[in-house]
Parts: C-alpha cells; structure tokens; sequence
C-alpha cells in the first residue's frame, strides 16, 4: 500500500507530514510513498532527498487513487469527498472544531485517524503529536519574548554596572509551560510558573521552575491528566491571586488550555495596567481565544501602560515558525502509528488496540470518536 502526501494547501503552513527519514521508515515496513514535488521545500526537505530515500514524486497527487493520505492540517471537504471508500487518513483532524470535516469521512467511508486523539499513555509516546508540538512552540515562545524584550534574560554583573535577571512568568505548565520554563531558565531568566492542576507543581520544579501556589480551594484535575474549565467564580478568584504575580513579571508565557473549549482568561485588559512598560507577554493560546486579553493571533498588540507600553504577542501556527524541526517529529509520529497499524505491507488496523481505537475519528461510515458524534448529532 501507499502513503501519499501533498504540500500543505493552508497558507501559512509549512510543516509537511512526511520526512526522507519517515519514508525510509515507510519502505522498511514494505509500503510505499508518494510525494506531491515540493512538498517539504518550506520546511526545508528537498525532492532529491526523498527520492534518495525511495519516495516517487509527482506533479500532483491523484485522490481518487490514495490508499492512505498523510497530512498536517485538518482536511477539507472536496478533498475527503475524492477519497475513494476505504482510504485511510491520518493528521490532525481538529474534531472539536471541524465537524463537518469529520461527517464527511464517515460519508465517503474513509477511516480517519487524528493525532489529537491519541491516548497520552506510555505506549503511545512516540506518536503524541500534541507532544511533540507542544515542545516546539513552549520552546519557540520564550525566542519571540526575547527579540522583544528590551532587556537581557541572564545576570550580568559588568564593570558598568550590574543587570539583574528577567523574571519570566509561566502560566499554563503542560508540555509547552514546561518546555518555555526550561528554555527560559537556560537562557538565564528567574522563572516562576502557575498551572492549575496539582501535579503540575513537581513537573516545573524539575524543570528549574518556582511553582506559585494560589488559594483557589481546590484544584481542577480532569480525566487524562488535563485540566477542567473553571466555574466563573473561581476564575474570578484566579486572576485576583494572579494579579500581583503579573505585575511583578517582565515577560510573561501564557500556554493555558482546555481540550475542546476556548482558552481560559488569565490576564485582563486591568491587570496589564499593573505590569511595567517595556515587559512582553506571548499568548500562545491566541489562536483559541487568547489567555490575554487584546491578544491578536499573528500579530503584536502594544497597550499603553504608565511609562510606556506592553508588547502582547500572539502566536499563531507556533510549530510551523520551526517547520523543520516541527516535521521530523511530527512525520515520524505519524509513521509511527501507521507502523502500528502494518501488517506485510497492508494497513490493517487493529480496533482492539486502545491507541488505534483511541485515535480513530471515523471508521466504516460512522463517526467513531463518541463526544465528535453526539456533536454533530
Ligand atoms: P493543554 O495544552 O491541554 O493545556 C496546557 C496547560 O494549561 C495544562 O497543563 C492545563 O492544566 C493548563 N490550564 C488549563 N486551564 C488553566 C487555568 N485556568 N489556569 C492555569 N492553567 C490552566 O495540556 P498539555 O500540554 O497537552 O498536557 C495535558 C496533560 O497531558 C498534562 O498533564 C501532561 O503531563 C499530560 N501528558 C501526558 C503524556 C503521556 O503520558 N504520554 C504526554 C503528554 C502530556
């Protein structure tokens, strides 16, 4: 069978599903590849290095012919529609936001597997997309924060004078909290960070991190180690406790999220009034509702404060800003699973097996993933 993948159509997206490394992995399961031509230029992997690694290139992939399509991005609905019955799809699928996306396998009986959906169990580590991501943009946060903050993030004692250490401000500690805390503190800063489930604290101290406690009764542990939204109350609550460790913060990460529902609000337009001018905050959930208030996805928000001003930054497509790096891990989490799924060459996936069970959107004209049916029902 074949694994086909196409350049990314969505504009700003450079990642690509598949890597010359992840195809050498394809061909020693007895698959085969197909590559649309210049597929990975943008993230930096040129045509002769996947034909070097066994992958036919073509002018453009022919749909109605695909055994199994890999890909970044959710798809969209002409694309599903020439599918033919019984392809396999595999990428992320976005199933909270793209229901019709997700009606649309079930009516053209594509088996679709989302990477969002992969249980976040041992096992199934080297296919954690969300992971592997998640790292990239914890990581690539602090960066944009630095090219802005008009300061140094280290301690520097100098004959002039000496300068002492940013103090960044983490919100949200899951793997990109973490990964922004441990990329902050290499770079210097003085780190402290807040999440809201209680065994998120030995997690950033690991990482280098102080851990702020907040009085806010009890924590809001959900199932699979995320985080439940908070009633109106406690969220008030969270951001008055918040308020003086944001005004204390030079830079500030926010990374805060909960699965299928908009970012929770942590920083309001009255609490950056509290902040010093010149401090950066990087909204990395600004493309889900913001964990900032004013924070604009793709662009730099400038908010007047006493003396000067804010900078709010909100990212949007954080991994695709390292696409290179971003596709390695990605690709091969995507070969991972279809490796799962191989048998002599033949996809055949297994259901009985949680993680394929767990990752599988639509299978055999029905919508498998039970939340995404009752949704469009
Ligand atoms: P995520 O992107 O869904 O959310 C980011 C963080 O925001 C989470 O830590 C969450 O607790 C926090 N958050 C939500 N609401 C908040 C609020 N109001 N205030 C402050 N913080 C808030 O999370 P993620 O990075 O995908 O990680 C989710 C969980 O999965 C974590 O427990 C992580 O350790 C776990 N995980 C397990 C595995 C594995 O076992 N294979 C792999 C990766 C992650």
């Amino acid at each position: 069978m074949d694994i086909a993948v196409r350049r990314e159509p969505i504009e700003g997206e450079r990642r690509v599903a598949a890597t010359p490394a992840s195809t050498a992995q394809y061909l020693k399961n007895g698959l085969t590849v197909t590559i649309e031509r210049s597929a990975g230029l943008a993230a930096g992997y040129a045509d002769a290095d996947y034909e070097a690694a066994g992958a036919t290139l073509v002018d453009a992939i022919d749909l109605s012919g695909v055994d199994v399509l890999a890909h970044v991005r959710p798809l969209d609905g002409a694309t599903i529609a020439s599918l033919p019955s019984g392809a396999v799809t595999v990428g992320f699928g976005s199933p909270a936001s793209e229901l019709e996306g997700v009606a649309a396998f079930a009516a053209h009986g594509v088996t679709a597997f989302s990477l969002e959906l992969i249980p976040r169990i041992s096992r199934a580590q080297s296919m954690d997309a969300l992971t592997s991501q998640s790292l990239i943009a914890g990581y690539r946060c602090v960066l944009e924060a630095g090219m802005r903050f008009p300061r140094f993030f280290p301690l520097y004692m100098t004959a002039a004078g000496t300068i002492p250490p940013a103090r960044v401000l983490v919100l949200g500690a899951g793997v990109a909290g973490l990964q922004a805390i441990a990329t902050a503190k290499r770079l210097g800063a003085k780190v402290s960070a807040y999440d809201v489930r209680s065994a998120s604290a030995d997690e950033v101290r690991s990482m280098g991190g102080t851990f702020i406690h907040l009085d806010l009764d009890a924590a809001a542990d959900a199932a699979g180690g995320y985080a439940k939204e908070l009633a109106a109350d406690r969220a008030d609550r969270q951001r008055e406790l918040l308020a003086p460790h944001v005004a204390d913060a030079d830079v500030i990460i926010t990374t805060a999220a909960i699965p299928g529902r908009p970012a929770p609000r942590l920083i309001t337009a009255s609490m950056l009034q509290g902040m010093k001018s010149g401090s950066v905050i990087v909204d990395l959930a600004a493309e889900t509702g913001g964990n900032v208030e004013g924070a604009v996805a793709g662009e730099d928000a400038r908010v007047e404060v006493s003396g000067g001003f804010v900078t709010i930054v909100g990212m949007k497509d954080a991994p695709s800003t390292m696409a290179f790096d971003a596709s390695r891990l990605l690709a091969q989490n995507i070969a991972n699973l279809i490796g799962l799924m191989t048998v002599e060459g033949v996809i055949a996936p297994d259901f009985d097996d949680e993680v394929i069970a767990g990752a599988c959107l639509a299978h055999a004209g029905e919508v498998r993933h039970e939340p995404t049916a009752a949704a469009i029902a």
